[in-house]
């Protein structure tokens, strides 16, 4: 059985994600969404909300888990019994970041290969950063995440 593993902050799940997850899902017989819980970095959503919403997102891809970690990306991916992490990639500022952290990935455990899958071109320009800052200033969202994800991204700004 060929199981990949797509690990990622997803703060929050974007349509760009999504469209590199039913893309991938077609290539392996089980697609592991995985939450990564970085202690340097200070989300806007808790894991288990991002994990809601991606499940709620990933819901029409049958072949697709969503789950959640902590620690190293290896240990991780070996525990799931995958050998393949699939990165989305958008423009140059990504490669940088990816070829760096797939060749880190190589040295520390050469068994796992990492695979890229380019944007769409209609996706190339979306980040979770970027919809946050959109929404925040009242811009409209609702052609870059998933219904459920927009209601929760505003709800929190509401809140705010
Ligand atoms: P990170 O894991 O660096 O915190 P994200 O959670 O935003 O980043 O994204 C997870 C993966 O999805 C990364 O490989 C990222 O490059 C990729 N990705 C993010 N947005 C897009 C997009 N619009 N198109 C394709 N890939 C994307």
């Amino acid at each position: 059985m060929r199981i990949a593993v797509c690990p990622g902050s997803f703060d929050p799940v974007t349509n760009g994600h999504i469209d590199i997850f039913e893309r991938a899902s077609g290539m392996f017989d089980l697609l592991i969404v995985a939450v990564f819980h970085n202690p340097g970095k200070k989300p806007m959503f808790s894991m288990d909300e991002r994990v809601e919403m991606l499940k709620c997102a990933t819901r029409h891809i049958p072949n697709t888990r969503v789950d959640s970690f902590s620690g190293l990306l290896n240990d991780y991916v070996k525990r799931q019994n995958a050998r393949i992490i699939v990165r989305g990639l958008r423009a140059l500022t990504d490669f940088e970041y990816e070829f760096q952290r797939a060749l880190l990935m190589k040295k520390v455990d050469p068994e796992i290969e990492t695979v890229f899958m380019m944007t769409s071109t209609e996706y190339s320009f979306v980040s979770s950063s970027g919809i946050k800052e959109l929404a925040q200033f009242g811009g409209d969202i609702s052609l870059l995440v998933p219904k459920s994800v927009e209601k929760r991204i505003l709800k929190k700004f509401s809140e705010m």
